[in-house]
């Protein structure tokens, strides 16, 4: 356990680019802190983000894969889900509107660091699918 700037601890992620991350309540102040301000420059419905996952097949929109909850990584096993990526970061103005939503999963996200490449675009034209979705 490590301790973080507001003396909470830090959780350490076995990803493939294991990472440290700080725990619930610092974690979930500033997640919120964010959140509120990307919804208020947009936001999505639940039924939005379900039909965008749907539309490409569950697949995560870069390495095309269907994550089936956990994978192994040499002796280890991790978590293997997909997760709502931001394109633009959140806590780089990034809004929470459908638009900058795309479906990325645990090992795609975790080593996304700045990047901003909208998947949905390279994924679209790979699987034969209309972009922007009809
Ligand atoms: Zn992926």
């Amino acid at each position: 356990m490590a301790k973080d700037s507001e003396g909470e601890y830090a959780r350490y992620v076995e990803t493939e680019q294991d990472r440290w991350v700080p725990t619930k309540r610092l974690a979930r102040r500033k997640r919120d802190f964010y959140m509120r301000r990307a919804r208020g420059r947009g936001r999505h419905a639940p039924e939005e983000w379900t039909a965008l996952r749907e539309y490409f097949g569950g697949r995560c929109v870069r390495c095309l894969l269907v994550p089936t909850g956990e994978r192994a990584v040499g002796s280890r096993t991790v978590i293997w889900i997909l997760e709502k990526d931001h394109i633009v970061r959140v806590t780089d103005g990034g809004s929470d509107d459908i638009g900058n939503l795309q479906p990325l999963c645990t090992k795609c996200n975790g080593g996304k660091g700045n990047d901003r490449t909208d998947w949905r675009v390279s994924a679209a034209e790979t699987l034969g699918l209309e972009w922007p979705r009809p």
